[in-house]
């Protein structure tokens, strides 16, 4: 079940941004699933929920987006949604279609709960899949909202 490797990955990469934001825990955790990627929801909701309790990340919540698969003509620049994985052009008939999006695994968010203060998650955008993760300096946004 390539589900639990992939959910191994994305545990190791919270886990490595939970160390590197020094926060004590991590709350939510959203991923992007495309739907190329060839992943199923409930295999990856139920790997994730067995390899979170056994780690350091604790009980962190699973958000799961379902990205729709949609492609972009070569031929005549049309974006549209690509129904039954058929990369044909609706509007000129072109094969030549590339996927603009729906294709991978991305981290969107994480959101973690820090020492002394909570912080608004930062926002990620890194393909989970193929490949092994290197995770990168990612910003944080502190929030100025009334003081209180
Ligand atoms: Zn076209």
């Amino acid at each position: 079940m390539h589900e639990i490797s992939l959910i191994q990955d994305l545990l190791r990469q919270v886990e490595q941004l939970r160390q590197d934001h020094h926060a004590d825990r991590v709350v939510a955790i959203t991923v992007q699933v495309g739907e190329l990627a060839g992943v199923d929801l409930e295999l990856f909701r139920g790997a994730y929920e067995m390899l979170v309790a056994a780690g350091s990340i604790g009980t962190a919540k699973l958000e799961l987006i379902a990205v729709p698969l949609e492609g972009l003509c070569q031929g005549c620049g049309h974006a549209f949604r690509i129904e039954r994985f058929r990369f044909v052009c609706p509007m000129c008939g072109g094969q030549e279609v590339t996927p603009l999006r729906g294709e991978s695994l991305i981290l969107q968010q994480v959101t973690f709960e820090m020492p002394a203060r909570f912080l608004p998650p930062g926002f990620l955008n890194r393909a989970l899949d193929p490949g092994p993760i290197h995770p990168e300096p990612s910003s944080e946004e502190i929030p100025h909202g009334p003081a209180g």
